[in-house]
């Protein structure tokens, strides 16, 4: 009943010579201008073959294609991975890309990902060299490991760890620990996926060292503990220590694979984070530990495994280390990280996830009266109050600590938390907040000065478009 819309609608080439179409994709790519307008073409046409409600002439008129293929140009020229604000006070939010990297790991970056580079040279003896090499020393230095390789994540850590020492064998692992990571990534099927054996012992709130011990016979290939960094079991609980377990493996002469998740390389504890670090887990003997380079080390996206060399090395030999290696790009940034530890005071300054998470309440308050001042010299419509809230570590890490953070807090009778949440998120640059009642929360935690007058400027924009 629609059809004779269909000899109005305009051709194609029609609308790619339409003036104002030429000029929004000036710089652009034709073909992709042209499968754009394709696209709005056919999305109409099948609207009108399908629909069965009655459609209007204006449907189809000039001006209102020309208008929908105009936004739909400018929108297929969005990059579809970009910056966001990110308002929600989560400081490793997973969603919108875990840690943020530290300027040294930038610039590292950014140096060798449009020039050549070192990452197979070495140019002191004029022949090939590891990529290893790269990270592996300031790693070394750093944690004081004999040997460290980083691959993919920690998922890919584990999965050539376990694929490595525990292939054809037995992995003895606490009923407690055998936890599932965001992503489905679980350790039961991770265990199986290496051909290793899992042995469970103990059960969900108490393993003791002696169940470990009754398991050990000859195909015992390692002891394995699991930081439960997702989730906390509090009662009745009781677990063998990563220390009791080292001693029990010197004993029966077997490695012991610590999978710590987090990667935190300074102490927080006087932050209200208690979380255990790498060094304590170098201090406790494990031969092997493994954990994420965009969790609390706060570097890029990677697994680091660090430990006795003669494991390192039967890693890096085995076939899964050429499929699990990182890119250059990867490289730079994680020697870049790694090198801001060499003192804690300054990498709690330099890497952005220790700096937001160890920034005090008073930084915060004063942080969100900068912002409150802002909002209202730029967005006055609305009514704004500082309010406390409580922030978290994110990324599975550290889940029972709540950190105290800062938020402002906007109201306007014009314009519902719904709406107003979903207008800050659907812009080409996207604002991420969180809704508490019916007031929309910037927390300030993880917001950076530069970010305010962002956000004040864009509430105004909507304001006033209302
Ligand atoms: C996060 C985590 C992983 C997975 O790390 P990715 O880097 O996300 O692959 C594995 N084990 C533990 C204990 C973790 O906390």
């Amino acid at each position: 009943m629609n059809s004779k819309l269909l000899r109005k609608l305009p051709k194609v080439d029609e609308l790619l010579m339409e003036e104002r179409v030429k000029e929004i994709s000036a710089n652009l790519i034709r073909e992709q201008v042209v499968d754009v307008i394709r696209a709005v073409v056919e999305t109409k046409r099948k609207t009108i073959l399908e629909s069965e409600e009655l459609l209007s002439e204006s449907f189809v008129s000039y001006d209102t294609v020309v208008e929908e293929v105009i936004e739909a140009v400018n929108y297929s020229n969005i990059k579809s991975l970009r910056r966001v604000i990110n308002g929600t006070g989560v400081v490793l939010h997973t969603n919108l890309g875990r840690a943020k990297l530290a300027k040294s790991a930038m610039e590292a970056v950014a140096e060798v990902a449009d020039k050549y580079s070192t990452l197979e040279y070495d140019p002191v003896k004029g022949r090939r060299g590891s990529r290893h090499d790269h990270v592996e020393k300031i790693i070394e230095k750093i944690t004081g490991a004999e040997a460290a390789m980083v691959v993919n994540n920690n998922a890919a850590a584990t999965t050539i760890c376990l694929a490595t020492l525990g292939r054809g064998k037995e992995i003895i692992i606490s009923r407690g620990e055998l936890v599932e990571i965001g992503g489905s990534f679980r350790i039961p099927e991770i265990m199986e996926e290496s051909g290793a054996h899992l042995v469970e012992v103990g059960t969900t709130n108490k393993t003791k060292l002696k169940d470990y011990q009754n398991k050990i016979n000859e195909q015992t290939g390692a002891l394995m503990k699991v930081h439960t960094s997702n989730y906390k079991v509090i009662g009745f609980t009781e677990e063998a220590t990563l220390k009791e377990l080292v001693n029990l493996g010197k004993e029966a002469d077997i490695p012991v694979i610590y999978d710590m998740g987090n990667g935190l390389m300074v102490n927080l504890r006087d932050y209200g984070i208690d979380e255990p670090t790498v060094k304590e887990a170098m201090s406790d003997g494990a031969d092997v530990i493994l954990f994420s380079g965009d969790k609390l080390l706060g570097g890029p996206q990677g697994g680091v495994i660090i430990g006795k060399k003669k494991y390192i090395d039967m890693m890096k030999a085995h076939p899964l280390a050429r499929i699990l290696r990182v890119d250059k790009m990867t490289l730079a940034a994680m020697e870049a990280t790694f090198k801001e530890y060499y003192d804690d005071d300054n990498a709690k300054e330099k890497i952005p996830t220790l700096k937001m998470l160890t920034r005090s309440s008073k930084q915060l308050e004063d942080a969100a009266g900068d912002l409150l001042a802002l909002i209202k010299e730029k967005a006055p419509e609305f009514s704004v109050s500082i309010e406390q809230t409580e922030d978290v570590v994110g990324g599975g890490s550290a889940p029972a600590t709540i950190l105290k953070g800062y938020s402002v807090s906007v109201f306007s009778e014009k314009i519902s938390a719904q709406e107003l949440e979903k207008s800050l998120r659907t812009d080409a640059f996207p604002i991420i907040v969180r809704i508490n009642h019916d007031k929309v929360l910037f927390d300030v935690r993880t917001l950076t000065g530069d970010e305010y007058q962002i956000i004040a400027e864009r509430l105004g924009k909507i304001i006033r478009e209302k």
